[in-house]
């Protein structure tokens, strides 16, 4: 099976109620098993939910209590972070997941950028929260953007 955040998907799951349907993954990945997963759903928070991100470092941080997952108006929301990537693998089995295709830059979801805590538009390097829970699982990530390396995951 493959996990692919949700809101790739087209469910409107994302902080502003809405989606980021992908159609170019929706047609790579047809007839695949999918798993559709969205980790701050999980983790309880509410569709819509104020945009959050991670201060003073990256998903790896959090989870090792050096970072925190914070809105602009520094409401800590880094305990549903860090339940909900718990959450999406609860009930699966590793060994049954191939990979995961994740949605880029997001707190969660991001595998290589995230934005950088300052509310500022700016990015940074390093993962989100689930991106890094997952890495730490031994499960390989991709981002949505990483189509060549996709499809060769797909033909492999
Ligand atoms: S947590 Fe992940 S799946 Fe859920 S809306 Fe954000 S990017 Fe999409």
């Amino acid at each position: 099976m493959i996990l692919v955040s949700a809101c790739l998907l087209g469910e409107n799951v994302r902080y502003d109620g809405g989606n980021s349907l992908n159609k170019e993954l929706l047609e790579l990945l047809a007839g695949k098993e999918m798993v559709p997963i969205c980790p701050e759903v999980a983790g309880g928070l509410p569709v819509p939910r104020p945009p959050v991100e991670i201060v003073g470092g990256d998903g790896e941080d959090v989870l090792a209590g050096r970072a925190s997952v914070k809105s602009a108006e520094g409401k800590d929301l880094t305990a549903a972070f860090i339940e909900g990537a718990c959450k999406v693998l609860e009930e699966l089995d590793l060994q049954e997941i191939e990979f995961a295709i994740l949605k880029s830059k997001s707190p969660s979801c991001g595998v290589d950028r995230i934005y950088n805590g300052q509310f500022n538009g700016q990015l940074r390097q390093g993962p989100g929260v689930t991106a890094a829970y997952f890495m730490s699982k031994g499960i390989e990530v991709y981002t949505e953007e990483e189509v060549d390396k996709i499809k060769n995951k797909l033909k492999g």
